[in-house]
């Protein structure tokens, strides 16, 4: 922990140090122009920003204010978990309106749960006003040998982390005006940045990865078009979570779990022994152009060429 520089004088000084005394030891080398990190001897840097805007990534009535704070560091430290690195500190810029000023201990929080969960300290960032709550955070971390999308290999198989369909199971309930199930909600709440499983993977042969933010579909297409190879997957062998079809397991976005290219012989008994989190090999590496095609229980149900999210 590097050692705090007194702040001086001023409103927004005011609300940096009251947020720092919320967030004590995990607030580290906070107060000079720039945070200086170190990365370990040997390792690169990996950097990683992610903005979460009220309304259009999260909404007010669904998710409490810690939560909404927690899950926008944890999606952000989600992507350094993706390239199988490990973070070293997250810069957070707060956009805040006047009407969110009474629950900005409650974000902070939050953002200090998903710190404390992957140990990632709060080492800067900035604090103004503004028209709707933003809250950007950016994650720099570091790795030996960064894992990226383009790194798929012929005859590799297709791992997936976790168990799918949670958060796309909560947006159609509130979407529906329900409640959702208590498992679905604290799955699109509480999602847990997979640090210890990503690097697990990677001392084993994995070679790629990708979190899973738009969808298993859309995610492994980047997989394919970034390493120009075709994939085939399965659905009939994802895990997905109860009182869920594959179909919407594979549509769910906001996992944050992991698509990962690895030898079909890697030990998933004790990659879950190992981690406390189930894994499924959901395909496979086949001939063809780059892209995508999906069965269920054998019968073709898609196939693409590459995704479009806009
Ligand atoms: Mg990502």
């Amino acid at each position: 922990v590097i050692p705090q520089t007194p702040l001086g004088a001023g409103r927004e000084f005011d609300l940096i140090r009251e947020l720092c005394r919320r967030w004590g030891e995990l607030c580290s080398g906070i107060g000079d122009d720039a945070a200086v990190l170190t990365p370990p001897p040997g390792e690169q840097l990996v950097l990683t920003t992610d903005s979460s805007v009220e309304g259009r990534h999260f909404r007010r009535d669904w998710l409490t204010p810690r939560e909404i704070g927690y899950r926008a560091a944890a999606a952000a430290i989600s992507d350094v978990a993706a390239m199988a690195a490990s973070p070293l500190g997250m810069l957070l810029a707060l956009s805040i309106p006047a009407e969110w000023l009474r629950d900005l201990a409650a974000l902070a929080d939050g953002i200090g749960d998903a710190a404390r969960l992957t140990g990632t300290p709060i080492v800067g960032g900035d604090v103004s006003s503004g028209s709707e709550l933003v809250i950007n955070v950016t994650v720099v971390g570091s790795a030996r040998k960064p894992l990226g999308r383009g790194g798929v290999q012929p005859g590799q198989a297709l791992y997936v982390t976790g168990r799918l369909g949670g958060p796309d199971a909560a947006l159609r309930a509130w979407l529906g005006d329900s409640e959702p199930a208590a498992d679905a909600r604290a799955r699109f709440a509480h999602p847990v940045p997979r640090l210890a499983e990503a690097r697990w993977l990677a001392t084993r042969g994995a070679t790629a990865m990708i979190d899973v933010s738009d969808g298993l579909l859309g995610d492994a297409g980047h997989l394919a078009a970034a390493s120009d190879l075709r994939i085939a997957i399965e659905l009939g062998d994802l895990l997905i979570m109860a009182g869920v079809s594959p179909e919407q397991a594979a549509r769910s976005g906001e996992e944050y779990e992991l698509i990962a290219a690895a030898p079909p012989t890697l030990d998933m008994a004790a990659f879950t022994r190992e981690t406390g989190v189930p894994i499924s090999r959901i395909g496979k590496v086949i001939a063809g152009p780059p892209g995508v095609d999906v069965t269920l229980r054998g019968e073709r149900v898609a196939s693409a060429g590459g995704f479009s999210h806009f």
